[in-house]
């Protein structure tokens, strides 16, 4: 019987143990893929937006020479905190189910079966991307995830949205060789995009080098071109790939399966922002899944804090 049992080894997930090892209590990690498996798959070339202060754990100094760390440092940094901390965690093994009875949790997982008093989901929101709807959708050429732009060289690529996702997406493939159109269904680039990235994205699509539709959607994907709803109408460009940088969800089925109320319109799961409990006493919400469909509202620097709330409640109870 364990105290807790974390389903997610991602940055937050791993907070949570550090916190829960500080105050002694039983837990075990449950990872379905590699450590801190959504960083893994991040693009090989970015570099984090926050400053590395701003993404340690438990109090463990993250060092880097320039003060935003790449995502390989990151890895590096969370490895070394699981490795040097002992954390208990299982990879590659995926919590299925979980049931409450008598006050105890029942954890099925791909390969075993376990018991705990306490559950905590920091399963992410990397896993299952928002889709477009579209014909050609289902074509091998049509990405959703980006690793590194090389792949992209002297072809001709489309990149849907206007994220940061997909202004990097942008912004590399274009220096890497790559014909780049952006498609964006607003009437400018996102005032998300990091502050200094913008300004480089805005200037290449005035000096054309990036052509960019606004208030445009991508309508047809074919093997060798595509369509675009634009203001001034239909236009049909060739092309080899799309990059549908249309962002990710948290698996709104898992959570509703475990018991947990998600609101209507965002999805957003229901939990006291005190303890970060959810709707169902013993099992609690952490990191980027708390924030529904709206998956911008948490991150790691401002979610690392939700382990230290859980546990203290824990204690307490
Ligand atoms: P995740 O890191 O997604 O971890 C969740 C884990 O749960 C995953 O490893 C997943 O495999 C596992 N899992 C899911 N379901 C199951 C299951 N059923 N069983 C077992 N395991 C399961 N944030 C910042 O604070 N600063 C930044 O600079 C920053 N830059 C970013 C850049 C990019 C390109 C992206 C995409 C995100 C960035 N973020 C940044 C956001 C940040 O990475 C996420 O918010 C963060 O990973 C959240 O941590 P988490 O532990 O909540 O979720």
């Amino acid at each position: 019987m364990l105290d807790i049992l974390i389903i997610g080894g991602g940055p937050i997930g791993l907070a949570c143990a550090l916190e829960a090892q500080t105050e002694g209590l039983s837990f075990l990690i449950v990872e379905k893929g590699c450590l801190v498996n959504s960083l893994y798959n991040y693009p090989s070339t970015m570099t984090f937006f926050s400053t590395s202060e701003k993404l340690e754990i438990g109090g463990i100094p993250f060092v880097t020479i320039s003060n935003k760390p790449t995502r390989s440092e990151a890895l590096e940094y969370y490895r070394r905190v699981a490795t040097s901390n002992n954390l208990p965690i299982n990879l590659f093994e995926e919590v299925k189910s979980v049931k409450k009875e008598n006050d105890i949790f029942t954890i099925i997982t791909s390969k075993a079966t376990y018991q705990a008093k306490k559950v905590i989901v920091s399963t992410g929101f990397y896993d299952i991307a928002v889709t477009l709807g579209i014909r050609g959708e289902d074509l091998p050429k049509v990405k959703h995830y980006y690793k590194d732009p090389h792949y992209y060289a002297m072809q001709k690529i489309v990149v849907v949205g206007s994220s940061n996702s997909a202004i990097d997406v942008a912004l590399e493939t274009y220096r890497k060789g790559a014909e780049v159109t952006l498609v964006i269904r607003g009437d400018e680039v996102s005032d998300r995009v990091k502050y200094w990235v913008r300004p480089d994205i805005i200037n290449r699509i005035k000096e054309g080098s990036i052509k960019a539709y606004f208030n445009s959607h991508l309508k047809t994907v074919r093997e060798h071109e595509v369509d675009i709803e634009t203001p001034a109408g239909l236009v049909t460009i060739p092309n080899d790939f799309v990059m549908a940088m249309t962002g990710y969800k948290p698996n709104f089925d898992f959570l509703k399966k475990l018991g947990i109320t998600l609101t209507e319109d965002k999805f957003i799961p229901q939990y006291n922002p005190e303890t970060m409990e959810t709707n169902l006493p013993g099992l609690y919400l952490a990191g980027v899944v708390c924030g529904g469909m709206d998956t911008h509202l948490w991150f790691i620097e401002n979610s690392r804090v939700h382990a230290e709330m859980i546990i203290e409640d824990i204690i307490k109870k």
